[in-house]
């Protein structure tokens, strides 16, 4: 099958006894229509998404992904997704992609169309963009206001900042920001000066010894990647931390990294203009490990 795939599914609810789910994907021709207008994930972005990566046909963090999916779910008041009905729909089409190189696998469960009767879903795949420069060389990254302060998940939840919405406009508006300041990438604050995450990554910084990322308390994100690295680092004999991180700790950090899915681990080079020191054997050592997990 060639890239990029698309397979639109009728969701199945969660409590259902189903256990085979094929008759319910319906693969696409790439260049064929496949939403609706009246769809309210492009009418408002009112729906959720994952991105996973597939590298040499294995599909990685599958389990954290759909978990992350129900958690974004029911931030929104979406319906439960059947996490039985995704497994087997990640399997399906990862049976039926290219099974050598890296992929970006994206999943989508969208309110659906205004008063339509259900929720629609898709699974879309490409080849990955590439990141290997950047996973080499590093990125220059500024820092923006995002303009709440800590604690914002729990003063607003109807801002649903803890779930993956696909209203990602912000996001890359941010990103354009940075191309314009000649940076490559973005780490959002608080306005009182916290490390949230970036546009698209998580942050993690080495302080004093100790692995930190920002605690995952409802306003960012808790990254997939986040979590492999620091399984990683563990089993290396390392310590890890989640904890609130102020932005003057990380201009001080040993070494900083933004990870994602798709992109893995790319090292923070440049902070507001100001070089950072960067640890490349570990990011090397890193990349490697994320590059070969199979699960
Ligand atoms: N934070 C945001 C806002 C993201 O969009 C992403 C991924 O796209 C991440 C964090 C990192 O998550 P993951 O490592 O699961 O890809």
């Amino acid at each position: 099958m060639s890239l990029p795939f698309t397979l639109l599914i009728d969701p199945v609810p969660a409590d259902s006894e189903r256990t085979t789910f094929e008759d319910t994907f319906h693969e696409m021709e790439s260049a064929a229509p496949a939403l609706r207008v009246g769809e309210l994930s492009t009418q408002r972005g009112d729906g959720i998404f994952e991105t996973l990566s597939v590298v040499n046909g294995h599909p990685q963090e599958v389990e954290p992904h759909i978990a992350r999916l129900c958690n974004s779910a029911q931030i929104c008041d979406l319906p439960v997704p059947n996490s039985a009905q995704w497994r087997a729909a990640i399997s399906y089409a990862v049976a039926r992609l290219p099974h050598e190189g890296e992929l970006a696998l994206k999943f989508v469960l969208s309110r659906g169309v205004e008063s339509g009767p259900a929720p629609t879903a898709w699974l879309h795949a490409t080849r990955a963009a590439d990141f290997s420069a950047a996973r080499r060389n590093g990125v220059r990254v500024i820092t923006l206001d995002r303009g709440y302060p800590r604690g914002v998940a729990e003063r607003a939840p109807w801002l649903l900042m803890g779930a993956k919405t696909l209203s990602y406009a912000v996001n890359m508006a941010a990103l354009r920001e940075a191309h314009r300041r000649g940076a490559d990438d973005t780490i959002f604050l608080t306005t009182d000066d916290y490390v949230m995450e970036g546009p698209t990554s998580s942050v993690i910084l080495r302080t004093g010894g100790v692995y930190v990322t920002p605690a995952p308390s409802g306003a960012i994100l808790h990254g997939t990647t986040q979590q492999s690295m620091f399984d990683y680092l563990r089993d290396q004999g390392e310590k890890v931390e989640y904890r609130d991180v102020t932005i003057d700790e990380l201009r001080q950090a040993d070494a900083a990294w933004l990870v994602s899915s798709v992109r893995l681990a790319v090292a923070i080079t440049a902070l507001d203009g100001e070089p950072m020191r960067t640890d490349q054997p570990l990011t090397a050592a890193l990349n490697a490990y994320l590059l070969a997990r199979t699960a």
